[in-house]
């Protein structure tokens, strides 16, 4: 209510509104044309009552007026039109700034419950893995983990590894393999490692094996945790 008051300080309310509009429509239709313009109050008077800018006892004087003026109604509902058309505009670019702060709020949100963005990269770390013995993975260790969504293995290999063409797979553990590529390992840092892109999408989750060999050796496998 308060701040009810406090738009309407002019003094205006839509029924006062309504009566003037009333008043001056009645003005027009009894037509009284006013070539020379007498008495009327001009154009700014006008603006400012149709704008809302004149207290409502001042407008008032010149309600008796506008009854009786045709071209000042004229002018009136021009002016009137206009204050409405920026009114419109301003709320609606309120409307717009609303929209997009729950936009952005959303979006945040969004990202907030979706959590970060899955790693793109995934490391899988062999140099502390035992070497296995006949191509089996050691049951005793704790199998790699690599999400789905990883578009890129950072293979470490076991310490001592040599450079150069490696072949990579992912298997079943039936031994089937699901996905192959291949790389150069290199040293860097006291460290042997490929990088190889990979697309798992259309594996299911579960267990693989992730298999590494050097070309026309045997492969040797790790286990493999696909989430
Ligand atoms: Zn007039």
């Amino acid at each position: 209510m308060q701040r009810e008051a406090a738009l309407n300080a002019k003094g205006y309310s839509e029924r006062d509104e309504k009566r003037i509009l009333d008043a001056l429509g009645r003005g027009l239709l009894k037509e009284f044309p006013n070539p020379d313009r007498a008495g009327c109050p001009g154009s700014d008077v006008l603006r400012r009552i149709a704008s809302h800018a004149m207290p409502l006892p001042e407008a008032e004087k010149w309600l008796d007026h506008l009854t009786s003026c045709s071209p000042c109604y004229g002018d009136f509902s021009q002016f009137q039109a206009a204050h409405q058309r920026r009114r419109t505009q301003r709320l609606l670019a309120i409307a717009a700034s609303i929209l997009i702060v729950v936009g952005v709020a959303g979006w945040a949100l969004f990202f907030k419950q979706k959590g970060p963005p899955a790693v793109q990269t995934a490391v899988l770390d062999l140099r502390n893995r035992s070497v296995p013995r006949g191509g089996e993975p050691n049951p005793d260790e704790q199998p790699l983990e690599v999400s789905r969504g990883v578009k890129q293995l950072n293979v470490y290999l076991p310490l001592g590894s040599a450079e150069g063409p490696y072949e990579i797979r992912i298997a079943t553990p039936a031994g089937k393999a699901r996905f192959a590529t291949s790389g150069v390992a290199s040293l860097k840092d006291g460290v042997t490692s490929i990088q190889a892109a990979v697309d798992l999408s259309s594996a299911s989750s579960g267990r693989y094996l992730l298999q590494v060999r050097r070309p026309n050796s045997e492969w040797n496998s790790y286990s493999l945790l696909l989430r």
